[in-house]
């Protein structure tokens, strides 16, 4: 079964905290040992697994990753038609669509200042991530 997150985003660029959504889907699984998999159908937007204690550094990743890959620059995809976004193709590459957790006690085996996050590179938009619980 697949259990799916509608996520509203609210900003051109933002980092969601997800972790207690998914941490639910697990635990509505019942699934004590196993393997979690957290996937955005999306092509302009990602799953990061980091710090979330402190929003600076969402916004130093965000500040970076724009540095790094700015909105407007000399792309090629959709930029005729006004739908300019490789910038958000990019990011969303790097970041990527997806990751694994493993389940312990029915519980998500993240590191102590880990958490799950989705990443909107292109919003404001309707969204959606899928998680996958699959049993050991
Ligand atoms: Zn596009």
């Amino acid at each position: 079964m697949v259990y799916s997150l509608a996520i509203q985003t609210k900003n051109k660029q933002e980092i969601i905290d997800i972790t207690d959504k998914v941490q639910e889907a697990i635990k509505k699984s019942g699934i004590k040992q196993g393997t979690c998999i957290v996937f955005t159908p999306h092509t302009t937007a990602g799953i990061l697994i980091n710090e979330c204690t402190d929003k600076n550094l969402h916004q130093d990743i965000l500040n970076k990753l724009e540095q790094l890959i700015p909105t407007k620059s000399k792309y090629k995809h959709n930029c005729e038609d006004g739908g300019c976004n490789a910038h958000a193709h990019i990011k969303s590459s790097i970041i990527g669509a997806s990751k694994i957790i493993f389940i312990e006690n029915n519980k998500l085996l993240l590191g102590t200042w880990q958490r799950i996050s989705y990443c909107e590179f292109d919003g404001p938009r309707q969204r959606k991530v899928h998680i996958k619980v699959l049993k050991d």
